[in-house]
């Protein structure tokens, strides 16, 4: 037996304890009754302690080092690289201060959204702080030389993507994104979105949702679709991925989140059996994922063509609410720009301009030692500057997302580097197809046999910036999505971009 034959048996012993752990997580989010959770947190704590025994086990760091000596397909030493990296992240950690780490984690959570509940941010303030002191100390076991400590944490969402690049991204968004939202604003052109809410019945949206999560793709058979407060996708492999949605008196925000999450799940479908149940059988990085699901979303899912074949049904649904709407004054609304305080709920113009505000304050707490509370007042002048509208309270400023609490530095980026990298496949695709028409036929099946070709059916063997390299010939370049969204925008309110 060669050394890759002993390590795949090693390494499937680790993904069934890790499929595992995916799975209670789901159940968590989902079925899961109020008083399962500490209880079922011990039995996550084993396995997530056996897949890191496995991890960091000598026999593993042995077969690794036989690997090298293997003549190995490109498959098999991705699968290799990937297995060291993750063993080097694990390792580097003292065992102790990892276990610290996770209590803290799962305190702070807790303290997080109690503050957000009492909109005081002092109280979740210490917190915060232990969070930051410990991921800048786990950053500086795996800084490589000279390293910065918000590069590390970057690189561990988005290989590739340093301070340096996104300060070129990021700053490009400022330049052009602030002033053009304003120009945005002085538009005497109005959209009316009123009929967009109301007493959308939740049995007729759940008919939607299926409908339109199976139209763009998502394959029930290898897939299924729950309610959660926050929607989300998980897979357990290629044959088993699963999203969740919620539904509200604002039928779009149910039916966008759908499309949204099936992209995700598009995306998982569409890895080979070959990496699937393997260290490089899921999506690329973070960014690319969003990538995905906001292509779908927004870059297809709000355009007239993406409606043509579907208003019909819409309207079928909902004769009451939406029996006297146009299909334009329907796309009109859906397209509608509204600064608003809440990420989650931003529209598409706007939403790269909140990841803005998160990057500013995370380099800065991270590289230039910021008191934490400074937060607070920082972030309510950046909401006033980039997006005109400021925070009264902190439940709906600083303490909105659940990110920090978890000890999440350098993730927020990835939101926003994935609209860009959509924007940049788009641009590239259009050269290739004629997308708004085959939309308007219904053949959107072809624009996702696309993506598949050149995104999907990678997994993790390349990284972000190979697969937008090998897919559009071009490494990132962040005009394509200032370019994209100011033509879009300045069409639709009649503004000069
Ligand atoms: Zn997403």
């Amino acid at each position: 037996m060669s050394a890759y034959q002993k390590l795949s048996e090693w390494l499937e012993r680790a993904m069934a304890f890790q499929t595992a752990m995916v799975l209670f997580e789901w159940d968590n989010e989902t079925l899961a009754p109020e008083e399962a959770g500490a209880y079922t947190a011990r039995m996550q704590g084993a396995l997530s302690a056996a897949y890191q025994e496995i991890m960091v086990s000598d026999e593993v760091k042995q077969l690794l080092e036989q690997c090298k000596e293997e003549a190995l397909s490109e498959v098999e030493r991705a699968i290799v690289r990937e297995a060291e990296e993750e063993r080097l992240q694990l390792v580097c950690i003292p065992p102790e201060e990892y276990r610290e780490f996770q209590e803290l984690v799962s305190a702070s959570t807790r303290i997080w959204a109690k503050a957000r509940r009492e909109q005081d941010f002092e109280s979740f303030a210490p917190t915060l702080e232990k969070l930051i002191a410990c991921q800048k100390r786990f950053a500086g076991y795996r800084a490589k030389d000279g390293q910065k400590l918000y590069d590390v944490m970057l690189d561990t969402y988005e290989k590739g993507f340093t301070m340096e690049k996104l300060d070129g991204f990021f700053d490009l968004l400022k330049q052009e994104l602030v002033p053009f939202l304003k120009q945005i604003k002085e538009s005497p052109v109005q959209m009316e979105d009123g009929f967009l809410s109301g007493d959308y019945p939740e049995d007729r949206q759940r008919e939607l949702a299926e409908y339109l999560a199976e139209y763009v793709g998502f394959d029930f058979r290898k897939g299924v679709m729950a309610v959660s407060a926050h929607p989300f996708t998980t897979n357990l492999h290629n044959h088993d991925v699963r999203i969740t949605t919620h539904y509200s008196d604002r039928v779009d925000s149910s039916l966008f989140s759908v499309i949204h999450e099936a992209g995700h799940g598009i995306y998982e479908m569409g890895v080979p059996d070959e990496l699937t149940q393997t260290l490089v059988g899921q999506g690329a990085s973070m960014g690319m994922h969003e990538s995905q699901s906001r292509f779908f979303e927004n870059i297809i899912g709000r355009k007239e063509a993406f409606w043509v074949p579907l208003y019909g049904k819409m309207q079928e649904l909902f004769p009451e609410q939406l029996g006297n709407v146009s299909r334009e004054a329907f796309v009109k609304a859906i397209n509608k720009v509204t600064p608003g305080l809440i990420r989650t709920e931003a529209d598409e113009l706007t939403y790269s301009l909140h990841v803005l505000v998160r990057y500013e304050l995370e380099k800065q707490l991270i590289e230039e030692d910021l008191d934490v509370r400074e937060l607070p007042k920082l972030w309510a002048e950046k909401y006033e500057e980039y997006l005109g509208v400021r925070p009264e309270h902190e439940a709906e400023g600083v303490l909105q997302d659940i990110h920090w609490s978890q000890g999440s530095f350098g993730y927020f980026p990835s939101y926003a580097l994935g609209s860009a990298f959509g924007a940049q496949m788009y641009a590239s695709m259009e050269k290739k197809l004629n997308c708004s028409q085959l939309l308007e036929d219904g053949r959107i099946s072809v624009i996702r046999e696309y993506l598949r070709e050149h995104i999907h059916r990678y997994g993790k063997l390349k990284t972000s910036r190979e697969l937008l390299m090998n897919m559009t010939g071009e490494d990132f370049n962040p005009r394509y999505y200032v370019d994209y969204l100011k033509e879009k925008y300045g069409k639709l309110y009649q503004v000069q971009a």
